[in-house]
């Protein structure tokens, strides 16, 4: 299968998804995974109609982006930051994924003061409570949504996870309902400065599960390139 042929299948996938669920096609956002591809596949889905990347490292990103100056797309960071990385992350992104901490949302402000720059941000949530992954706790992020909202150069848009692994899809739904949930009583709390109209969450093996449980984003790597 080629690239184009893979991104074709991906699309339909979540135009079937869209339809179960009574979602519209057009809500869901096809964000394609490029860790550890070549600048020139990027530029192939490019041209094959793909307006989103997500990479995970900084340095990666820094690396191949020169390759790429001249494509009008939309490039979003999905892996954890340090905070000493938040200038050339604010630089290289216009989206930020995995936002888990005061502290880092303190050094992407203080990076972009006077700018008038705005970065729209997820707060990531670890909901399996895995010791190895990023996030804060379900019960963690309605206070930093709330400190979040606060700070002028950053957008609180909603909240992203990457669940436990299960072979069986099904077995992730939970996890993306819980995501929903949290995201709906934030909301409802109207908090000043935060919005949370974005979920950020499935990936190639379980997106469609994900979009019929409300996902707004979806991350797909492996389905659209192939096995890293
Ligand atoms: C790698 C990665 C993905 C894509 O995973 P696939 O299984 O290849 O689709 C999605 N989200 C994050 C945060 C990732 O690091």
């Amino acid at each position: 299968m080629s690239l184009k042929d893979n991104i074709a299948r991906v699309q339909e996938r979540i135009v079937a998804a869209c339809g179960r669920a009574g979602r519209r096609p057009e809500d869901v956002k096809l964000i394609a995974i490029s860790k550890t591809v070549p600048a020139e596949s990027i530029r192939e889905a490019c041209e094959a109609g793909l307006r989103d990347f997500g990479e995970n490292r900084i340095q990666e990103a820094q690396a191949k982006r020169p390759a790429l100056s001249d494509l009008t797309v939309t490039w979003h960071l999905v892996g954890h930051l340090q905070p000493n990385k938040a200038k050339p992350a604010r630089e290289l992104f216009h989206w930020f994924h995995a936002l888990d901490s005061v502290r880092l949302a303190e050094r992407l402000e203080h990076v972009a003061v006077g700018t008038g720059e705005r970065l729209p941000v997820l707060l990531e949530v670890n909901l399996g409570q895995e010791p190895a992954k990023a996030g804060v706790r379900g019960d963690e992020v309605r206070n930093l949504a709330e400190e979040v909202g606060r700070f002028p150069t950053l957008d609180l848009r909603g909240l992203m996870t990457l669940p436990p692994f299960f072979d069986d899809p099904e077995q992730v739904r939970p996890y993306f309902r819980r995501l929903r949930e949290l995201a709906e009583a934030i909301a409802a709390a109207r908090l000043p400065g935060v919005s949370m109209r974005e979920l950020s969450m499935g990936m190639s093996q379980d997106f469609e599960v994900a979009i019929e449980e409300g996902a707004t984003m979806v991350r797909i790597g492996t389905a659209i390139f192939g096995p890293r």
